[in-house]
């Protein structure tokens, strides 16, 4: 006897190729009834066998489209209704429901080799796309995800497209940016006032300028990126000129997986991470002695950033280029990625010879992803295109959260249910487009997944632009801000990443974050939970001369720690610094002395930042984290080196103090001894280990604790992150660190959305 069936299926079921699947199914198993869109899942309903039911429901979850993910299927038994023939209806919109968005997927192989045919009616298309691959996340205005609802609207399908688009055996049935050469977008270069180009090939053409050693800005899926020649110096050093970036590293894009081993060490687990899905800038072990990529791209690194095409239109270029090129974000220094055509034109100009333009828009703006994979493992360092809208999953079910994240590499997150919403990377928010794309991504997360926002939360920090922000937003929903301490919400990020409860011994090491003393800590141990935490331990104080000066100039951090520990008559002699002008010097030492403009601080990376100073490795730096990378980079191998630093910790009474005249006393020694900077960034990367291990192991016994996690964006170091690691395991310490959720403060909003949450009360 037959049966009809009511099935609902959430999860990411749209955008993924889900109804054609399910149309297909259905069909191979004479299955009458329809399937269709809602805002809210994916609504089928199938009548037939009752057993051909039960084998489609099997079907659904095992077989699913590569890309979909299935959270959740019901069903019900409804009346039969004896209509033959299996259709696929029109999406419907629901109050108050909301569907997962697919991420933008890189391009599919069935897509790349369409472009790369001579004969294929896609043969050099730079928009190929289908079900299995092409944009989403950076297209999509509002749900069900529908062409009309998205930047492709502006284009009509042609015939041949429409009956790819009609056809439920086609590769392309419901793709909803299908397009060709004769319907679809359509590329064109300009020079560097936006005046077109005459060419017969845009990608020819742009081809010849990156080979001539031009700039160029091209739009991409979630913005612009500004890209030259990798392995020409001039280029590489122009660009750096004109956009005043010295020395941060630059991204690159390299042609195939094959060509990556040119330049890189590549592991398993990295090759299927630079091709899956996401397709992110993954940090590669540099093989810099085969490479030609010059190393004004990263200069001092070990890793550079990697990405394969993810793109028609990047596939198409590479192979016309045939040489790795540098795809940094087409932005000026501290403001957010440019997407718009003219807005590219008007900011950028004075850094591209050309543009690469196209006219399909860009609805939210998306740089791309970062990653690294250590001991197999992967770990995203800044989430954004191949990542966001996917939730993170909640263990309880949260009100409507708005956290609105720190100040530097800032996200925001939005929760709802049991997902929490971390955005895609904003960036820092030290300018008004900052503050502006801030407030359009919060606007466009709770209108996509109709979040209804009952709580606010934001940073301790009562000047950070986006705690100023939360707050007025707060006011003007009359709404509560809860707010979270930085360190709280870096524990609580983590312990979310690694789906921890209960209480932890919480390492949160970064280089600023407001401390509730008022104090700028950073080197913190935290006993905390998702609702609480209490500082049971940190690095010792010292004073931050001249406040923000301190943190581009390491040096001051140098001086700043020997005149506060060895005191004001330290001999400086022989030091890296010695040269520094002796009126700077002198004003330092007042400053620590008297504590002007000074105020104190605990954070690790500022005494990472002076230890490179002293050792050597840099007196000033040019971005965030810069001095304790490059002491990171030279460190030896830690075989090959003996030795670790004295140290001792005050730890009569909570919290526990770290002091570290002991170590700085004998750095000095080192440095004085001629000992090379490898040995003692090795010897110094051990002690930061045995004082974690040791701090840790004291409060684990007087606590009773045996779970330690390892935060904040000093943890990215990866030679700290393994001995800490060891150090801790001898201790018999289990020990978690991040894998989807940044360790930096692109992990904040997050932690501040679960502490908010919890820390109000039900
Ligand atoms: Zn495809
Ligand atoms: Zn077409
Ligand atoms: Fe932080």
């Amino acid at each position: 006897m037959n049966k009809r069936a009511k099935i609902s299926v959430h999860g990411i079921v749209q955008g993924v190729g889900f109804r054609p699947f399910i149309y297909r199914l259905a069909n191979a198993r004479q299955l009458a009834g329809w399937v269709c869109n809602t805002s809210g899942s994916v609504e089928i309903e199938a009548e037939g066998d009752e057993r051909a039911i039960s084998d489609f429901l099997t079907a659904i979850r095992t077989q699913a489209p590569p890309r979909a993910r299935i959270d959740d299927i019901r069903a019900v038994f409804v009346p039969v209704e004896e209509h033959a023939g299996f259709t696929i209806r029109e999406s419907l919109s629901r109050e108050n429901t909301y569907q997962l968005i697919s991420p933008d997927i890189a391009t599919c192989d069935d897509c790349q080799r369409e472009i790369i045919s001579l004969t294929d009616r896609r043969s050099g298309y730079p928009f190929t796309n289908c079900t299995n691959c092409g944009p989403r996340f950076t297209i999509i205005k509002d749900i069900p995800y529908d062409r009309v609802k998205t930047t492709m609207s502006a284009f009509d399908m042609c015939s041949s497209c429409q009956r790819e688009y009609d056809d439920p055996l086609n590769r392309r049935f419901h793709a909803q940016p299908n397009a060709c050469s004769d319907c679809g977008p359509a590329l064109w270069v300009t020079d560097s006032n936006g005046t077109g180009i005459e060419c017969d090939d845009p990608l020819e053409k742009s081809s010849e300028l990156l080979d001539e050693g031009k700039i160029l800005a091209v739009k991409g899926l979630g913005g612009f990126h500004l890209v030259c020649d990798a392995t020409n110096k001039k280029a590489v050093a122009l660009l750096r000129e004109r956009k005043h970036r010295r020395s941060k590293p630059l991204a690159v894009m390299i042609g195939t997986l094959e060509k990556i081993r040119g330049h890189c060490h590549v592991s398993d687990a990295e090759a299927a991470l630079l091709a899956s899905a996401a397709a992110p800038i993954v940090l590669l072990r540099w093989r810099i002695d085969s490479s030609d990529v010059t190393n004004l791209v990263a200069p001092k690194q070990k890793y550079l950033g990697v990405m394969l095409p993810y793109t028609p239109l990047h596939h198409i270029l590479l192979r016309a280029v045939n040489k790795p090129l540098v795809m940094t974000s087409g932005n000026l220094s501290g403001e957010p990625l440019v997407k718009d055509n003219e807005e590219a034109v008007a900011r950028l100009a004075g850094i591209a010879d050309a543009f690469v333009l196209h006219n399909r828009g860009i609805h939210v703006r998306c740089d791309d992803s970062v990653c690294l994979v250590d001991d197999g493992r992967t770990r995203v360092v800044r989430r954004a295109r191949g990542y966001a809208p996917d939730p993170i999953t909640l263990p309880f079910d949260s009100r409507s959260v708005i956290a609105c994240g720190s100040e530097l590499k800032n996200t925001v997150c939005l929760t709802t249910g049991r997902h929490a919403f971390l955005s895609h990377h904003i960036g820092n928010m030290g300018s008004e487009e900052a503050l502006s794309h801030l407030i359009d991504t919060i606007n466009h997360y709770k209108n996509l997944f109709r979040i209804d926002p009952q709580l606010v939360a934001c940073d301790m920090h009562p000047e950070y632009v986006a705690s100023k922000y939360a707050h007025r937003m707060a006011a003007d929903r009359g709404l509560d801000c809860v707010e979270v301490q930085h360190h709280h919400a870096h524990v609580v990020s983590a312990m979310i990443d690694n789906n921890l409860e209960g209480t932890v011994i919480g390492v949160a090491f970064d280089g600023t974050g407001y401390g509730s003393d008022g104090a700028i800590w950073g080197g913190e141990f935290l006993v905390a939970d998702w609702a609480r935490s209490e500082r049971v331990g940190h690095l010792e104080y010292v004073p931050l001369p001249g406040g923000e000066a301190a943190i581009r100039r390491p040096y001051r951090m140098a001086l700043s720690y020997l005149f506060s520990l060895l005191g004001e008559d330290v001999d400086l002699e022989r030091l890296p610094f010695a040269d520094i002008d002796t009126v700077e010097r002198e004003v330092i030492a007042r400053q620590v002395k008297r504590m002007i403009n000074s105020p104190l601080t605990s954070s690790a990376g500022r005494l990472f930042d002076a230890v490179a100073a002293i050792a050597g490795v840099r007196n000033t730096v040019d971005y965030d984290g810069q001095a304790a990378i490059e002491l990171e980079a030279v460190a030896a191998d830690k075989r090959a080196v003996s030795g670790v630093y004295p140290f001792s910790v005050d730890g009569a009474k909570e919290p526990s103090i770290v002091r570290l005249r002991g170590m700085l006393e004998a750095i000095l020694h080192d440095v004085r001894d001629g000992v090379p900077a490898a040995t003692i960034s090795v010897r110094f990367h051990r002690t930061m280990a045995a004082i974690i291990a040791s701090v840790c192991g004291a409060i684990a016994a007087r606590r009773n604790l045996d779970r330690v996690v390892l935060t904040g964006g000093v943890m990215q170091n990866r030679l700290l992150l393994h001995l800490a690691t060891d150090a801790l395991e001898q201790e018999g310490l289990r020990v978690f660190s991040h894998k989807d959720v940044p360790a930096n403060d692109g992990g904040i909003s997050l932690g501040q959305a679960v502490v908010a949450h919890l820390a109000s009360g039900e």
